[in-house]
């Protein structure tokens, strides 16, 4: 529809032609012109839809979509908040012919629910702005545009639109993924006392995309994150899991799929290095200095061998030097190291063993990053922090966008 606006006449106080006075001046009146320019269109299609035989809406008591006639064209005020604030409008009022039931049509017009405060429109970008940036550098940003984000506003987007971002496999992508874990802040706890879990896919022509986000202890939480991938997860033949975190819950599909656990080799040694520690070894002494060389030896795969006497007699190899290790440890008393690494044994080299891409670079460590980059940005509610990454990760890689 081709629609012609009577902008009327402004009048403003401007002292010089100077460019910011002009931006200014604009922007004491763009409030004044989205509002005239939304209720003026609205009010066009209003009247055309009304000289319709069929309307494109219906009566919400009687279902009748023929017999209206006007109540009003400047009924009471209704609060439309867009991204560039609130915008104040008239109420358009009908009634319906065949039962008399009066109805309001403005959000009917916009496609907008009903009562709800902030439109969904306008809910999935501030939510994004929420997620991609901190919520006083979009205050900051917005303001140099003319317009106040208000920060609960924005806080409560992103909580809003968190809740319609699921995560899941996808069957057409590879059957293989990485699982981490990262702490988060916390309000009221000093320590970074819940971590963040974090699963992806890998993807058939490279990169990542994510299957799973979940929040808990550092021990646990894991089987929240994967119960809802269960169902998609039986559909693949096999799956080859990376990951250091807890996967019990695997268990139950386990005569399903076959799933291949490997352990994260990126992050063995980095978390090896933890338990010298808690072992008391001195940080660059000689032994530990032995003992970390070793281990990163003992992780880096080199992808290109093709040949698989190569590779088994590569295994083998590696096996051995890292019973070794173990028994360096256990010598040197390094009791929490020998656990470590004991537990850890099995699951070495599942994904070379089985001809399975185990590069010991590590994708969703990549992930964590951006995450972090948020996340670390002010303190969080266990839930605000999972609801932030949500939409942020989906907006980076799953191709959320609004
Ligand atoms: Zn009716």
């Amino acid at each position: 529809m081709k629609i012609e606006i009577e902008l009327g006449t402004l009048i403003f106080e401007i002292s010089s032609p100077k460019l910011s006075n002009l931006i200014n001046v604009f922007f004491k009146i763009q409030k004044l012109l989205i509002a005239h320019i939304f209720q003026s269109v609205i009010l066009a299609f209003a009247e055309y839809y009304m000289n319709l035989v069929t309307k494109p809406f219906s009566c919400d008591k009687c279902g009748n979509d023929q017999y209206f006639i006007w109540k009003t064209k400047h009924g009471k005020s209704t609060q439309i908040v867009t991204i560039f604030g609130q915008v104040i409008l008239k109420q358009l009022q009908i009634q319906c012919k065949q039962c008399n039931h009066k109805m309001y049509i403005v959000r009917k017009l916009l496609s907008i629910l009903p009562r709800k405060r902030i439109p969904f429109e306008t809910v999935k970008r501030l939510g994004l702005i929420g997620a991609l940036t901190s919520f006083r550098v979009a205050s900051k940003i917005t303001s140099m545009f003319g317009w106040q984000l208000d920060k609960m506003t924005v806080w409560r987007s992103l909580q809003k639109l968190a809740k319609t971002i699921e995560f899941d496999l996808d069957i057409n992508e590879s059957a293989s993924g990485e699982a981490d874990g990262t702490g988060i802040p916390i309000i009221g706890i000093k320590k970074r006392g819940q971590e963040l879990k974090v699963f992806v896919q890998h993807k058939k022509k490279g990169g990542v995309r994510i299957a799973g986000l979940g929040i808990g202890k550092y021990d646990g939480g894991w089987d929240k994150l994967f119960k809802p991938l269960l169902a998609t997860m039986k559909k693949f033949n096999q799956f080859l899991l990376i990951t250091d975190g807890d996967t019990s819950i695997l268990n139950s599909i386990k005569d399903k799929v076959t799933i291949l656990f490997q352990r994260c080799l990126w992050h063995l040694p980095y978390q090896f290095k933890y338990y010298l520690w808690k072992d008391g070894v001195k940080t660059k002494s000689t032994e530990w200095l032995y003992a970390l060389a070793k281990l990163f030896n003992i992780c880096s795969i080199r992808s290109l061998v093709y040949d698989e006497e190569v590779t088994s007699d590569m295994i083998k190899q590696k096996k051995k030097e890292y019973q070794e290790l173990i028994t360096y440890c256990s010598t040197n008393n390094w009791n929490r190291c020998v656990t470590y690494l004991t537990n850890a044994s099995d699951d070495l080299f599942t994904a070379v063993e089985n001809k399975l891409n185990g590069k010991t670079t590590s994708h969703v460590e990549r992930v964590m990053r951006t995450v972090n980059m948020r996340i670390n940005v002010g303190k969080w509610s266990p839930k605000g922090a999972l609801n932030a990454t949500k939409v942020r990760l989906a907006y980076y890689y799953n191709n959320f966008d609004v």
